[in-house]
């Protein structure tokens, strides 16, 4: 590897390490590796102690610990059936033998000679009169590779496993140590006492003891919270820098008196928010985040009557033809009765149609546009755009959003997510990002009952379909893309082999229908309006259903191997029933045994709210997917755990805040700011 290029050396192809073939890059992709920061960025998820060697006597059952022994006869193999071969042997310490036994793995008969001293890691089984050990790691008495240290555990994927990643990662480390640059300004690192990156990244993967991995941790979390707020305070500040289209302050009275109900005291507070902004000398960038079923699109329609009533039009995108014909059909009702005119403009308006909507919204008599990504198409043109809003914001890309933003003169950004940012987070960002909770819902909605079985239930589960399907209501049944071998996973097979067995061998009568994210926006959008329309009884799908689809009349939702699916996932699912006036109920089917899974889907049936959900799940798997830029175009944190970080993070603001107000740009600390841009990719769309 040629470090003759040192600001290049990061970017070096993980092939070029030794040992990364092919077959192993391509899974390493799985897991976001291509190059060697990546693969440096990639932390462990957890540790493991193997600094002790316990006796063999000492060994508890149950335990995981460390052995150093004796081979103390020849390994023999057994040939048990087609499938199954068992190398087993007995070594010996001091104190007493240990029977061991590996599984396929036949040519480790000739690893382990009578005589030759190893250590072994595993789980130690049995009693105290006869000790075992299945397939425990090992390696030659001296070693000290994967044991004798305290073991960093990475996130695996299918064809990435341990002793491969901790190879890779020395090499890697070892490629580019010399290379890592210390961007934390010095005298930051001195009041906080943090160590240098280079020391951090050793020993976040490989501890040299207790106190080193948590110098090493406290940094990198230290840095990751300080990049996030510097990212944040420079977003907020060049937006701070542009003017707006303020809105006149009028009361919100003839809008919320023409509503068939009266807003829940969540939806008031998102509303009071919005129009405040757009009142402001600056353009609104506000999210508003509110579980699914919470009210939002209510909140939108504030908005766009607030805008109407400064003469400025609106613009509300959503990612789904489907979508945006649901929103026209509540918004332009309401709207429309309030002397706000309305047209959807998606890719299937006939021609004709299209044409008379553009020359109506360039002149100004159009005041709504509802719509898919055809809003963007450069013949849409308004004639004074002050308002975006876009409904499930994470379908978007940033470029998208910023080339509708630049459609008008810096209008006012309202986007809409149902994908909670737990409270911990939510805390953190309020400072630095506009976002309203809407943290209730409108009375009287009904529990949906939720249940987790196992797949020995499918017969009973068919007859509780079918009879609520006698009764008039309809089904979603969603399976995960599952991977054969080591393929791609084929998520067309998956839902059309699966529709077409219940369409002949379960339901002949009923009308089942596959949907996937292979078709065509057509074809899709044809099932979903079939199913709304109610002439699909059982919809197959992966989740393309999981946005936004409001089809009141279905009552069940049945997840497949549920746990593929992220807890914040299955709630999204869910949350597509329990719409109408109808009892419903989610199915959760598993045949994993595995204790987080147990945990994951019992906060399933423990509770129908989105916020204690993402709670548990931040507990459960760490704050990385709700910081995921899909989501809120923000940079994962990977290393900063917010359950238990507060302080530091009381302590990284502290210190951006210091910066930003001595540098406001960052001008004196290039190598700072060239980090930030990458991280959030601050390019013309980002900033808007
Ligand atoms: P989401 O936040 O998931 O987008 P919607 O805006 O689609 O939720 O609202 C879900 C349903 O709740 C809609 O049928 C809507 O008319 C209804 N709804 C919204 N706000 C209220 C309210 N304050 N009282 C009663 N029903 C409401
Ligand atoms: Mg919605």
């Amino acid at each position: 590897m040629s470090a003759s290029n040192p600001a290049g050396v990061f970017s070096t192809d993980v092939r070029a390490i030794k040992g990364i073939g092919e077959a192993y890059a391509k899974a390493l992709q799985k897991l976001g590796i291509t190059n060697l920061r990546e693969l440096i960025s990639y932390f462990p998820r957890a540790y493991e102690d193997r600094r002790e060697y316990r006796r063999i006597a000492d060994l508890l059952p149950g335990e995981s610990a460390c052995v150093r022994a004796i081979v103390a006869d020849e390994p023999k193999l057994s040939h048990i059936r087609k499938g199954l071969d068992l190398v087993k042997f007995r070594a010996v310490d001091e104190s007493a033998a240990l029977d061991l036994t590996y599984f396929n793995q036949s040519y480790l008969k000739n690893t382990f000679r009578k005589g030759e001293e190893f250590v072994f890691y595993g789980k130690a089984e049995g009693d105290l009169l006869r000790r075992r050990m299945t397939n425990p790691l090992f390696e030659r008495a001296g070693e000290n590779r994967i044991t004798g240290r305290i073991m960093p555990i990475y996130p695996l994927t299918a064809g990435v496993g341990q002793s491969l990643l901790h190879k890779s990662m020395r090499q890697g480390l070892d490629a580019c140590a010399d290379e890592l640059a210390d961007f934390l300004p010095e005298d930051v690192r001195t009041e906080y006492r943090l160590c240098h990156v280079r020391y951090a990244y050793e020993n976040v993967h490989f501890p040299a003891d207790d106190e080193a991995l948590s110098v090493a941790r406290r940094r990198l979390s230290f840095e990751e919270l300080y990049l996030l707020t510097l990212g944040l305070r420079l977003l907020r500040e060049r937006r701070a820098a542009v003017a707006g289209q303020r809105c006149e302050n009028v009361p919100l009275t003839p809008f919320t008196d023409a509503l068939p109900f009266s807003l829940t005291a969540a939806q008031r507070r998102a509303v009071e928010d919005t129009v405040r902004d757009m009142c402001a000398e600056r353009p609104m960038n506000r999210l508003v985040q509110g579980d699914v079923g919470s009210g939002k699109t209510m909140v939108a329609a504030a908005a766009i009557w607030f805008a109407a009533q400064s003469a400025l039009q609106s613009a509300l995108m959503a990612p789904t033809e489907i979508l945006a014909e649901q929103h026209y059909k509540t918004l332009a009702p309401l709207l429309e009765g309030l002397g706000v005119r309305c047209a959807l403009l998606t890719a299937s308006t006939p021609a004709k149609t299209r044409r008379s909507v553009l020359e109506q919204l360039q002149s100004g008599e159009i005041t709504l546009a509802i719509g898919t990504h055809a809003l963007l198409s450069p013949d849409v043109q308004y004639r004074r755009l002050g308002l975006v809003v876009t409904d499930e914001q994470h379908r978007f890309g940033v470029d998208q959003r910023a080339a509708l933003g630049a459609k008008g003169d810096n209008p006012h950004l309202l986007v809409m997510s149902a994908t909670p940012i737990p409270r911990t987070l939510a805390l953190m960002i309020y400072g630095d990002l506009d976002v309203s909770l809407i943290d209730e819902l409108p009375p009287g909605r009904q529990k949906i009952d939720t249940f987790a079985v196992h797949s020995g239930y499918h017969a009973r589960i068919y007859a509780f379909l079918r009879k609520l399907i006698g009764e008039g209501r309809q089904a979603y049944i969603v399976c995960p893309m599952v991977a054969e071998n080591d393929e791609l996973p084929d998520e067309r097979k998956a839902v059309t082999a699966y529709a077409d067995k219940l369409q002949k061998e379960v339901f002949p009568d009923l009308v089942v229908r596959p949907i996937h994210g292979k078709m065509k926006a057509k074809e899709k959008d044809a099932i979903m309006r079939d199913f709304s329309a109610g002439s699909i009884h059982i919809l197959v799908s992966t989740t393309v259903v999981e946005v936004g689809v409001d089809v009141p009349n279905a009552a069940v939702m049945l997840i497949e191997n549920a746990e593929c699916f992220g807890l914040s996932q299955l709630h999204q699912l869910r949350g597509r029933v329990g719409r109408g006036r109808h009892k419903s109920y989610c199915i959760l089917v598993s045949d994993n045994k595995g204790e987080d899974n147990r945990q994951r889907l019992a906060v399933m049936t423990r509770t129908n709210n989105g916020f204690e959900i993402a709670e548990e799940d931040l507990k459960l798997r760490g704050p990385g997917d709700f910081f995921g830029s899909r989501q809120h175009g923000l940079p994962s944190l990977r290393v900063a755990d917010l359950t238990c970080d507060m302080e530091l993070l009381h302590e990284a603001r502290a210190a951006a805040e210091r910066l930003i107000a001595a540098d406001p740009e960052l001008d004196a600390h290039p190598a700072l700011q060239a980090r930030i841009r990458e991280l959030f990719e601050l390019n013309a769309g980002a900033m808007n």
